[in-house]
């Protein structure tokens, strides 16, 4: 159990933005200087069928990003059905999908797996909220990120939020097992595994 609990593993992604923003030693700092190991990097570019399988459009995911749009359109008064024809969540999670596409193609990003104590949770708060603005200052997202989600929705585009981080082990798993072989993924032991847990 407490085995499975310090080689918990994340996947980590530096989206094209962070990459042309000289944005990658900075946020692979982060992660290791918290005690969580690197265990494969790569530099490469996405295709759309690689997002669109990256990003789920189960119901419960397309929900979720859906959600993030009808919160941002209820904050600052926009007529959802005026600007994008429906207040449905789910279909308009399936709009920030297809924007997804558009973002993490527009240049080559950075993957990684990272492993450790907690990693899932702990890389998610090393990259804060979603949206720049609620991300808070210390994240890599709230120091690096001033996007806003309305801005985003009426250039019909994705916030543009330098990192990716997966969101719970399932996905974790399922995402690792998309982006890398089981080759390309190293094992070794880190110096702080021995001094601080
Ligand atoms: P994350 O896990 O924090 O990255 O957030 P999600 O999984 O919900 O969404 C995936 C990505 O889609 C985000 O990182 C943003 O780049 C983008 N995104 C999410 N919600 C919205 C939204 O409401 N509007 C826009 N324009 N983009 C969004
Ligand atoms: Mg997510």
């Amino acid at each position: 159990m407490f085995k499975k609990l310090k080689e918990e593993r994340t996947l980590v992604m530096v989206k094209p933005d962070g990459v042309k923003r000289g944005l990658v030693g900075e946020i692979v700092k982060r992660i290791e200087q918290r005690g969580l190991k690197l265990i494969a990097l790569e530099m490469f570019q996405a295709t759309k069928e690689d997002i669109e399988k990256h990003y789920s459009t189960s119901e419960e995911n397309l929900k979720n990003m859906g959600g993030k749009l009808v919160s941002t359109c209820e904050k600052y008064n926009i007529d959802m059905i005026k600007e994008f024809g429906t207040s449905d969540p789910v279909k308009l999670g399936a709009l920030v999908h297809s924007w997804l596409g558009e973002y993490l193609t527009s240049g080559p990003m950075v993957k990684m797996v990272v492993q450790g104590i907690l990693a899932v949770e702990m890389v998610r708060k090393l990259a804060g909220n979603t949206m720049p603005a609620q991300a808070e200052m210390g994240t890599i997202r709230g120091d690096f990120s001033v996007d806003s989600g309305i801005i985003a929705n009426t250039q019909r585009r994705a916030v543009r939020n330098v990192v990716h981080a997966s969101g719970n082990v399932a996905e974790a798993e399922f995402e690792i097992g998309l982006w890398f072989k089981s080759d390309e993924i190293h094992s070794y032991k880190r110096a702080e595994e021995e001094i601080m847990f």
